[in-house]
């Protein structure tokens, strides 16, 4: 072996030992996602795959060398893309991946010791690696609506690894059964040129991934509450206020309606705290089931929600009202042998002309909430200058009531 050659391999086999551990402390610190640990052990076979490469003249024969080293190199290519399924939740590809490979397996075994045909052994893996990054970007972009920047570099980045990949399998294939010295030469060439490059480029950006996954994750939980899996206060004030100036901008109507549980507190002390956690989450449950994606739907206080409603009026959000009012009476908790029954109250408000923020139409909306539980609960009412209700529940303008 030439010096260059042992020290390219020696180097590949640091850079894929680094990575492992790389990936397992990110697996060990990064609250154990699965996909870091199966890319930690991606990497180890890479390890095993550059050191088998190395001690080459070490094995009983040729074939035993080119079978063990095919057998490590496809399980990184496999484990790479079983790692992004686990990350994604890929729902298009089975859990069990080893069967796909075993067929590119038993094609460079055929032609490694039955038939043996340099091109078609060498160029098998990186065919198959080029598939499988092609595979792993589009996984990657289908994961979210929101494709991050990070993830966008990994896409990026796989796409060209998978575009030298074919060139590489390419310059495999024309070496031909027995071989050809000079497409050898610079087959080899190219992948020394690429291969490490790949490989760390890669790896660097698929940690960035994972902690920009965190980040996400983090922004998320900031803003949603951890029970009902709504958003909380500080997320309805961040949804609602940008709702709140589209509706302004626009000149389009917007309502909110708050609610509050009627008498939650005899229900934690009746049935238990851990009764009363079920109980909000059915209620949550109730009121967000029929809402539209542009609604926001936030638990912004212990037992009290808000939903805003864009693009809806008075009229429309009073009718919504009514229905969540009847609904969740009509809704009993199936927790108890009997069901235990609920209600609860609501206020409602639309933007007006002299609204400054959310903030204005919030406070309205929360003063009818109160006027329903001053009114005896379990019932609807509003705060407007322009519509009151009467008696029997109808909508009047103001000036006519
Ligand atoms: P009202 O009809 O006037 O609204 O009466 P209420 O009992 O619903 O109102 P109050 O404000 O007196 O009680 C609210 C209760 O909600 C008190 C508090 O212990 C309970 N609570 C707040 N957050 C949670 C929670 O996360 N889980 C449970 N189980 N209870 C909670
Ligand atoms: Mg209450
Ligand atoms: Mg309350």
């Amino acid at each position: 072996m030439g010096s260059e050659y042992f020290y390219m391999i020696f180097s590949l086999v640091i850079v894929s030992a680094v990575l492992s551990v790389t990936f397992f402390m990110a697996w060990k610190n990064f609250g154990r996602e699965a996909h870091a640990l199966t890319w930690s052990v991606a990497f180890l076979a890479g390890m095993l795959q550059w050191l088998c490469v190395l001690n080459a003249g070490r094995f009983p024969s040729m074939e035993a060398y080119l079978l063990t080293e095919s057998a490590f190199s496809l399980s990184l290519v496999i484990l790479g893309l079983r790692g992004h399924c686990q990350r994604t939740d890929c729902t298009f590809l089975p859990r069990n991946l080893w069967p796909y490979v075993l067929p590119v397996y038993l094609v460079v075994a055929w032609h490694t010791v039955a038939d043996p045909h340099i091109g078609i052994r060498m160029a098998m893996v990186p065919a198959f690696a080029a598939v499988t990054l092609l595979l792993s970007a589009y996984m990657i972009l289908k994961h979210r609506e929101d494709t991050r920047p990070a993830e966008w570099a990994v896409v990026a980045a796989l796409v060209v690894f998978s575009i030298i990949e074919i060139v590489a399998a390419s310059l495999a294939f024309m070496q031909g059964a027995t071989g050809d010295a000079a497409i050898a030469a610079v087959h080899m060439h190219f992948n020394f040129l690429t291969l490490p490059a790949c490989y760390v480029a890669i790896s660097m950006l698929v940690i960035l991934m994972m902690a920009s996954d965190i980040s996400a994750k983090l922004k998320k939980m900031a803003v949603q509450d951890q029970l009902t899996g709504l958003l909380n206060r500080r997320g309805f004030e961040e949804n609602g206020s940008r709702a709140f100036a589209a509706a302004r901008r626009a000149g389009t109507p917007m309502s909110i309606i708050m609610t509050d549980i009627d008498r939650f507190k005899f229900i934690n002390d009746k049935y238990g705290h851990a009764v009363g956690d079920t109980a909000l989450i059915h209620f949550a449950q109730l009121v967000s089931e029929s809402r539209r994606a542009e609604d926001v739907v936030a638990r912004v206080g212990g037992e009290e929600f808000a939903v805003l409603l864009p693009g809806t009026g008075l009229r429309e959000a009073m009718a919504i009202a009514d229905q969540l009012c009847a609904k969740i009476g009509s809704t009993p908790l199936d927790t108890t042998a009997v069901g235990l029954p609920m209600t609860s109250s609501f206020g409602v408000a639309a933007i007006s002309e002299n609204d400054k923020s959310l903030n204005d139409i919030v406070l309205r909306a929360d003063r009818a909430l109160y006027r329903s539980k001053r009114a005896g609960r379990n019932q609807v009412d509003l705060e407007s200058s322009q519509l009151m209700r009467r008696e029997d529940g109808t909508l009047v303008p103001v000036a006519l009531g």
